[in-house]
């Protein structure tokens, strides 16, 4: 660290949304003890690593990253190199991280991040190595500082956790049960944002339809976005993710009605195969999603549905799969996450027989990748020469003389405008699209 300078940290983060918002908590408590951020590794007093265990891949990379940061604490002994988030929670990982690699001085799991504080003082106090996971979940911890990406738009956790044990899925055991926020600490947090100037906010759960249970009085998902819809000063609202089976009709009025709910639903399908949706215990069948998405398409006009997809589940047969290639072309997904299949230690699925072989996983991989991406290049072909509402970003990351943003249901625009723009809502004329944005200029 250059003497008279504010310490800095860098954070590197994997996996989901809420692993971000939990990032920007560590960020926030970082600033509060002076510290300032960085995007370069070798300019960090701190390096923290936030991981993700949802698929192997993404584990993979973590042990490759830790590795690599031998080298900077050889150049620099004060770094301080923490490891958190979902796969320090997984059975003996923490354990094998410490002893693997000693350059490591702080592993902690995601029920405990606001303690981070503590631990920091604690290794440079001591100079010790701290390792603290907490098995099993605790009370919401409220009140903890962020320091958010964006000035404009902001992630708001309102539920941690999720109760539904997918067969394929780590989530539930590394995440701990669902609890749900209060509804004042949620409105609250929003206020706040607003005031500070934020436009849109996303509501983050692993199964928001469920918001609510347990809540004293009694509250419900559309009850609470019905709440933040009067919230005066904030223009949209987005949530991720909605689990199929638990969407209400409420949900979908409150969206029909509300003028700040944006029309865009993230609603993770994973198979169109019934049977194959049995052996995941998403406990929906293929007819019902496709009658719920009739509904949607027909409550909410100009919808855009988006979805997250797996292949080569164990037992998937070559039907099954072609059941999944049908539903996305009667769904005509806006966009869609598409999956390989990952064992996960300690899931049911993992101890299936029936697993798939590599080669027909990549291959029906391709296959879906191929059919997702035309149906989004025709979806965003729809756009050409309409007008849209735009909350503008910033300048286009790839090229300066545009500005960037998004429309109400999610697309990314790059866009010929004013920079004065920056930071608010403004209408857009869509003159061509691509596979995955939209061009056009200010009206
Ligand atoms: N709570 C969200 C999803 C959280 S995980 C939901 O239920 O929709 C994000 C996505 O990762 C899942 O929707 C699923 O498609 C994918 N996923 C989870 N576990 C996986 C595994 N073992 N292999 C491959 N993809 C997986
Ligand atoms: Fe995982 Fe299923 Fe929970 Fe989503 S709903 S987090 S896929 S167990």
């Amino acid at each position: 660290m250059i003497k008279g300078q504010m310490p800095r940290y860098y954070i590197e983060t994997w996996g989901c949304q809420m692993n971000e918002e939990d990032s920007e908590k560590l960020a926030g408590m970082l600033k509060k003890m002076g510290y300032t951020g960085t995007l370069k590794r070798e300019e960090a007093s701190v390096i923290i690593f936030n991981t993700c265990c949802v698929r192997e891949n993404a584990e993979l990379k973590v042990y490759g990253n830790v590795g690599a940061l031998k080298k900077l604490k050889e150049a620099n002994p004060d770094l301080i190199i923490a490891i958190c988030g979902c796969m320090m929670q997984q059975k003996g990982v923490a354990d094998e991280i410490m002893k693997k690699f000693p350059h490591v001085d702080i592993v902690f799991g995601t029920h405990n991040a606001y303690k981070f504080p503590e631990y920091l003082s604690r290794v440079k106090q001591d100079s010790v190595r701290v390792k603290e996971i907490v098995d099993k979940e605790t009370e919401i911890v409220e009140g903890v500082p962020i320091e958010r990406q964006s000035d404009y738009k902001a992630f708001v956790t309102i539920m941690y956790g999720c109760n539904n044990f997918c067969t394929y899925c780590v989530v539930p055991y590394v995440r701990g049960r669902e609890r749900s926020r209060r509804p004042e600490e949620i409105e609250k947090e929003i206020k706040d944002l607003v005031e500070q100037g934020y436009k849109e906010i996303t509501l983050l759960g692993q199964n928001v339809n469920s918001y609510g249970k347990g809540l004293e009085p009694q509250i419900t998902f559309a009850d609470l976005l019905k709440r933040i819809d009067r919230i005066p000063g904030l223009d949209r609202v987005r949530f991720m993710t909605s689990h199929p089976k638990d969407l209400s009709d409420d949900v979908i009025q409150a969206i029909k009605e509300g003028s700040k709910l944006c029309e865009q639903i993230h609603l993770p399908v994973q198979s169109g195969s019934t049977r194959i949706l049995k052996k995941m215990n998403r406990s929906y069948t293929r007819e019902a999603y496709l009658e719920l998405v009739e509904k949607i398409k027909r409550e909410i006009p100009g919808v855009s549905l988006t979805t997250d997809i797996i292949v080569g589940f164990p037992g998937e047969t070559e039907e099954d799969f072609q059941d999944t290639l049908s539903l996305v072309e009667k769904v005509e997904y806006d966009s869609a996450f598409t999956f390989i299949y990952s064992r996960r230690k300690y899931t049911p699925a993992d101890r299936m027989e029936d697993q798939i072989e590599d080669s027909v996983k990549h291959e029906r991989f391709n296959k879906l990748i191929e059919l997702v991406n035309n149906i989004a290049a025709k979806k965003n072909k729809e756009y050409e020469g309409k007008i849209v509402e735009v909350l503008v970003e910033g300048e286009s990351k790839n090229d300066s003389s545009k500005l960037t943003g998004r429309t109400r249901t999610g697309k990314l625009v790059n866009f010929i405008g004013d920079s004065k723009g920056i930071g608010s809502l403004r209408m857009v004329k869509i003159t061509k699209a691509q596979s995955f944005s939209l061009m056009g200029e200010e009206i």
